[in-house]
């Protein structure tokens, strides 16, 4: 069984909720803060009174989202390094009947781990900014001089805390310097942390196996990133490179194949091959025993899974909006902007035979 990025997502998706369940928390109990004592003429001084009870009231749920995040990764890592395991297990005709699942301690999996815990430190830091930048400027706007009356008042409340329920927590910059919201920038984060996991240990096992080549898949929906490595036949490690090396064939002893090795594993890894959302697969590649796959035309092209995407962040955006509601007129608008989004994700996924993602269109909640 080849490994890819796809064996392992649903990992990432667990990670990820955690975040997104912590954030509707957060803007239930901004929310809730905001949301009582309209009628007092001393509205503004009262809510800025309570702005150390919300912190308070924050910090615990980040606290908890720490803890709970921790081991979610952890898991999700160990998970996904077994997944790749038992994928070279199952591809090399499981030579061995049983493999150990790598225990969540063992030093890939710590590490991997680890470095992803390091890269998620600053999300907590802007979480509790962001939390209270935007109580404070709820309260700036419904206190303005403009702003007449509580109703008035609520309204203007209920503008700008939209605002913020439009986008929830942000400002998460990748490494190339495109903008993330948090769930996706966790999501993303995760999913290359287990990709990296599940292929790490496939590549492992397959070395401890003897075999040096492997060969990338042709995928449904190509990615341009990967488009130069697609059905190419890569060294597992090595110097990176296009060359034609001669190497014994996989089963006759007595013989030796010429293979046109595209490069390295690492090398195709580094320029993108296998990033997160990926659709390509890595396998073992036996000589003179394993055919090159033959191209294939794509089901929807790259564009349409990107436009599915964004339909999905509109469909999660406008459950905020309701996490935000604070009256059932509001709810119900919000309510029907998911329901118009979900249309135009079935509209597309008929047209394009892409397949519908659910869980992309989800909102965690709270457990
Ligand atoms: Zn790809």
């Amino acid at each position: 069984m080849p490994v890819s990025p796809a064996m392992s997502e649903d990992l990432a998706a667990a990670v990820a909720d955690l975040y997104e369940a912590a954030q509707g928390v957060l803007i239930q109990q901004i929310r809730d803060a905001l949301n009582e004592g309209w009628d007092s003429p001393l509205w503004a001084q009262l809510k800025m009174a309570q702005l150390g009870t919300l912190q308070s009231a924050i910090n615990e749920v980040i606290v908890a989202l720490q803890a709970n995040a921790s081991g979610a990764i952890h898991q999700a890592v160990a998970e996904a390094y077994n997944r790749g395991t038992q994928a070279a297990v199952a591809e090399l005709g499981a030579i061995a009947p049983t493999v150990a699942a790598i225990p969540a301690g063992s030093h890939a999996v710590d590490r991997i781990a680890q470095s992803l815990i390091d890269d998620t430190g600053p999300v907590y830091t802007r979480i509790l900014r962001q939390s209270t930048d935007v109580y404070r400027a709820v309260i700036g706007r419904a206190s303005a001089p403009a702003v007449l009356g509580a109703q008035t008042r609520r309204q203007a409340a209920q503008a700008a805390l939209d605002q913020f329920a439009n986008r929830g927590v942000t400002g998460f910059v990748d490494r190339a310097g495109r903008a993330w919201d948090m769930r996706s920038y966790i999501e993303m984060a995760t999913r290359s942390a287990v990709a990296r996991a599940s292929v790490e240990a496939h590549t492992e096992r397959l070395g401890a196996a003897g075999v040096d080549l492997v060969i990338v898949s042709q995928a449904p929906e190509e990615c341009p990133l990967c488009r130069p490595w697609e059905r190419k036949i890569l060294a597992r490690t090595g110097a990176p490179g296009v060359r034609q090396v001669q190497v014994q064939h996989a089963t006759e002893d007595d013989r030796t194949v010429t293979v046109t090795v595209a490069g390295s594993l690492p090398e195709a890894r580094a320029a993108g091959l296998l990033h997160p959302n990926c659709r390509h697969t890595v396998s073992a590649y036996l000589p003179g025993v394993s055919r090159i796959p033959k191209a294939q035309p794509s089901r929807g092209t790259f564009e349409d899974t990107q436009k599915q995407r964004y339909l999905e962040r509109q469909v999660r955006k406008w459950k905020r909006r309701q996490d935000a509601a604070m009256d059932d007129a509001a709810r119900t608008a919000a309510r029907a902007r998911v329901r118009a989004y979900q249309a135009k994700i079935r509209e597309l996924t008929a047209d394009t035979g892409l397949p519908r993602k659910s869980h992309r269109e989800q909102i965690a909640t709270a457990r």
